[in-house]
C-alpha cells in the first residue's frame, strides 16, 4: 500500500517536487487536500522548533504523518542572523529590503561566509525524526542576478563565481540546502 505523507504547505510546488522525488510508491498531499487553512504560528526559536511546530500541528490534527520544514540564512559575521528571522530580517517576504540590510550590515567586513539551511522535521505515530541539508558559500558586497528568490542575489555558493540568482533553477536545485534535506528524508524513508 502507498504511504501517505502530509506536507505542512499550501505551496503546490513544495508538494509536487517533494512527490517527484519520493516517487511512486508515497502519496504527497498538502493543508490545501485537507481544506486546512488556519495560519501555524511559527514561534519556535530554532530551525528544528520551527519544522516541529509544522508538523506536529498536522499529525495532530489529521493523524496522518507529517513533514514541516523551516529554512534561512546564516551569516557567520552577524552571529547566525538572519537565521530563523529570515523571511522578515526587514521586510516581511520583502527580498530586497532583507538583503540590503544584510549587505548593509556588512558593509566594511571582510568576513562574508554564510550557509543557507533547511530543517525538515516527521512526525507520525512512531515519533519525531529531523533531516537536514545545507549549502556554504559567501556574501557579495551587491545585489546580482535576477532568478531564485529570497537572499539568492548576494549568495555564491563554494566552487562558483556566481550568485544562486545567477544560476539556472535546475543547477540551483542539484545543490541546494532544500535538496540536501529532501535526500536525507528519502533516505530515511527508503530504509
Ligand atoms: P522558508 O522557511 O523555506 O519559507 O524560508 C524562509 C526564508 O529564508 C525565505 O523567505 C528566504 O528569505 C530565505 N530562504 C530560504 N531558502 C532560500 C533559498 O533557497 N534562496 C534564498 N533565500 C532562501
Amino acid at each position: 500500500m502507498k504511504k501517505e505523507i502530509l506536507i505542512a504547505t499550501h505551496n503546490a510546488h513544495k508538494k509536487e517536487e517533494i512527490q517527484q522525488i519520493l516517487g511512486e510508491n508515497f502519496t504527497v498531499t498538502s493543508l490545501t487536500d485537507y481544506d486546512i487553512h488556519d495560519e501555524i504560528v511559527e514561534d519556535g526559536n530554532s530551525f528544528h522548533a520551527n519544522a516541529l511546530i509544522k508538523a506536529q500541528y498536522c499529525f495532530d490534527t489529521t493523524g496522518k504523518p507529517s513533514l514541516g520544514d523551516d529554512s534561512g540564512l546564516v551569516v557567520e559575521a552577524l552571529d547566525g542572523r538572519p537565521g530563523i528571522y529570515s523571511a522578515r530580517y526587514a521586510g516581511d517576504h520583502d527580498f530586497a529590503k532583507n538583503m540590503a540590510k544584510v549587505l548593509e550590515e556588512l558593509e566594511g567586513v571582510e568576513n562574508r561566509k554564510a550557509y543557507f539551511v533547511t530543517v525538515m522535521c516527521l512526525v507520525d505515530e512512531t515519533g519525531t525524526n529531523y533531516f537536514e541539508g545545507r549549502v556554504y558559500g559567501n556574501l557579495t558586497k551587491e545585489v546580482r542576478g535576477e532568478k531564485g528568490f529570497g537572499y539568492d542575489p548576494i549568495f555564491i555558493p563554494e566552487n562558483y563565481e556566481i550568485t544562486f540568482a545567477e544560476m539556472k533553477a535546475e543547477d540551483k536545485n542539484k545543490i541546494s540546502h532544500r535538496k540536501k534535506a529532501i535526500e536525507q528524508f528519502l533516505e530515511f524513508m527508503e530504509k
